[in-house]
């Protein structure tokens, strides 16, 4: 099936999981850009507020026949697969809740995808397939050496979409690994609004808020410049441009690939408490805590093959402005 485009020549996207956090920001992405959107989620995570452009299909992943119908009736040109669990530490206690929702769940859309011969598929993938990277920056050539369920979940569906197009020359993906996505929306719409959310600029600033007493430093003793780990922190919007590169790429018959999403360059975690500090003008507690299991002590990009192959050019690479975009959304939430 070769899709004929919309009326204003742009195609149409078919995004699972675009009520979520980094969805959500892609499918304003494209709507601004004058794609024509449908996402599919099942709202166990996302919000339908979240989704600010093209029409909400609610639905689960798991579900055949739903998903066949709501992608069937849309005709997509390519679809951006989202739909995922996210916590590393709930992945190594619940396993198989990870692989049954990110491996099983995304052979399915794959198994529909093909049915529907949809030429073109976009995966939200991680840097945690890499596991303990030895070399830093980490190439995308790395071997890949997961060392928890979800990332091995990620890694296993990469591996799925790798085998698929090298058995069928009409289908093509692109895999985009995401190292730290933190920020929001600068207009205030949609941002980050998980219960629960560990991560650290989230629980920097719901501490700033005086929803938790103090910040835990995990780990002191690595071997870094200040002893606690460095992470490569990529705004959510420029994560959100890298996907509309990416679909641009593929739809003008680029070569389906892995490419890593992140600025090149990092911050450690005492540095990221000093800019939660500074922007939210609060001077919250931390505690120096033991490290936390499975967590590498630097994990940074090389970014240069996406930034080479696509002409990705990052326009957030400034901690302030992802901790402050944050923050304003932090602030327009309920406080827990
Ligand atoms: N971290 C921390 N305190 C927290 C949350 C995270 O010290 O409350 C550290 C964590 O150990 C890691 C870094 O911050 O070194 C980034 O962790 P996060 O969970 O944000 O992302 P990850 O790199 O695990 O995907």
């Amino acid at each position: 099936m070769i899709s004929s485009l919309s009326p204003n020549g742009k195609a149409r996207v078919f995004v699972t999981g675009g009520a979520g956090y980094i969805g959500s920001h892609v499918v304003k992405a494209l709507g601004e850009a004058g794609y024509e959107v449908r996402t599919y989620d099942n709202l166990s995570s996302g919000n339908r507020w979240a989704v600010l452009h093209g029409d909400l299909f609610t639905g689960d992943l798991g579900d055949r026949i739903s998903l066949k119908s709501a992608m069937e009736d849309f005709d997509p040109h390519a679809v951006m697969h989202f739909a995922a669990y996210i916590e590393v530490a709930e992945s190594v206690t619940r396993p198989l809740k990870y692989y049954r929702n990110n491996t099983v769940n995304a052979l399915n859309l794959l198994e529909v995808v093909q049915e529907l011969g949809i030429r073109n598929f976009i995966f939200s993938s991680t840097a945690a397939v890499y596991g303990m990277p030895e070399e830093i920056p980490v190439r995308e050539e790395a071997p890949l050496f997961p060392i928890n369920p979800y990332g091995a979940s990620k890694a296993m569906t990469e591996r799925l979409l790798a085998d698929l197009s090298e058995a069928n020359d009409d289908f093509n993906y692109i895999a985009l690994r995401y190292f730290n996505v933190a920020g929001a929306d600068p207009q205030g719409r949609i941002g980050q609004s998980y219960e629960n959310a560990t991560h650290l600029i989230t629980r920097a600033l719901k501490t700033a808020k005086g929803e938790f007493d103090l910040l835990q430093i995990f780990g002191t003793d690595y071997d870094t410049p200040d002893g606690t780990c460095i992470r490569d922190y990529i705004h959510v919007d420029d994560l959100a441009a890298a996907h509309l590169s990416s679909l641009n790429y593929l739809l003008g018959n680029g070569i389906g690939d892995r490419f890593n999403c992140g600025y090149g360059h990092g911050y450690s975690v005492r540095e990221v408490i000093e800019v939660a500090r500074k922007v939210t003008g609060v001077d919250f507690p931390v505690a120096e805590a033991p490290r936390r299991a499975g967590d590498p002590p630097i994990l940074v990009a090389d970014s240069g093959k996406i930034r080479r192959t696509m002409n990705w050019i990052p326009r957030f690479d400034d901690l302030e402005y992802i901790v402050r975009t944050a923050w304003e959304w932090e602030r327009t939430l309920p406080k827990k």
